[in-house]
């Protein structure tokens, strides 16, 4: 199926990079923050009620993301893609995740559709700020200005970014093969991207540790590890396995 592909989506989410050591939100080992639900905290509304809390904890993510590499899942796709592009296909990786591995490991044009923990932005005056630029030594982080300044993720109770969005919905609905890896698909929209582009006429593939609402509607299921899998797709397309 991928070989045959003119156009591959990939859609990944906090699976991905579990083997990074990035915990995923359904399977958070929180150490210090154990008492707190992460789906709580990625809302806006905890971020109203309180800044102080979900600033530190989105600091303690970002740390913990600077430690970690890429995994051979991650390199697995950014090689698939130069693959893909050298044929003369078309690739496009959207990701639901914030931690910038993908970068990392080589893929471009990534479209970061929860956008990005390595960057936060300024609540009063929108501007970016880079993280080595904020101080962080009492929280929340405040800029020169005087807002409070906040990572530039997609929390729940916000609208997802229009430009991405609508690569998302464009991409997955004129691809040959879309594949789904390391997300529990549920959250919306990225969990409906699949059908859409099954609608259209895509063939699917998901690879995740286990069965997900979508794994009986998918043409091939990878159960298992997403930087095992992967990684066995590329050797088989470059017929090594
Ligand atoms: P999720 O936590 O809901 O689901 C993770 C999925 O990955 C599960 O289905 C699990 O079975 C699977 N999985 C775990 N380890 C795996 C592995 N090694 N290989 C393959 N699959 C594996 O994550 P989600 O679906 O991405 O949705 C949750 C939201 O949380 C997303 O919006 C994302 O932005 C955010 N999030 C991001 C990060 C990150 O940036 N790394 C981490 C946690 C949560």
């Amino acid at each position: 199926m991928i070989r045959e592909a003119r156009s591959i989506v990939v859609l990944t989410g906090a699976g991905v990079s579990a083997e990074s050591g990035i915990s995923t939100f359904r399977d958070a080992e929180m150490g210090l923050w154990a008492k707190y639900d992460p789906m709580e905290l990625a809302h806006i509304d905890a971020f109203h009620r309180d800044p102080e809390l979900v600033t530190r904890w989105y600091h303690w993510r970002f740390t913990r993301c600077k430690d970690c590499t890429p995994n051979p899942g991650h390199h697995a796709l950014a090689e698939l893609q130069r693959q893909t592009e050298a044929r003369g296909g078309s690739f496009s990786l959207l990701t639901q995740n914030v931690d910038g591995l993908h970068q990392r490991a080589g893929s471009t044009n990534v479209s970061e559709i929860h956008g990005t923990i390595l960057t936060w932005r300024c609540t009063k005056t929108g501007k970016h700020h880079e993280l080595e630029d904020i101080d962080f030594s009492s929280f929340p982080p405040t800029s020169e200005a005087g807002g409070i300044l906040r990572p530039n993720v997609i929390w729940f109770g916000e609208m997802l970014p229009e430009k991405e969005l609508e690569r998302a919905f464009s991409d997955s609905s004129t691809c040959d093969v879309f594949m789904s890896v390391g997300t529990s698909s549920v959250v919306q929209p990225a969990a409906s991207l699949i059908d859409l582009a099954k609608s259209h006429g895509a063939r699917t593939i998901e690879v995740n540790l286990e069965p997900t609402p979508i794994s009986e509607s998918v043409d091939v299921s990878l159960f298992g590890k997403a930087g095992e899998e992967l990684p066995k797709v590329l050797d088989q397309l470059n017929g090594e396995a």
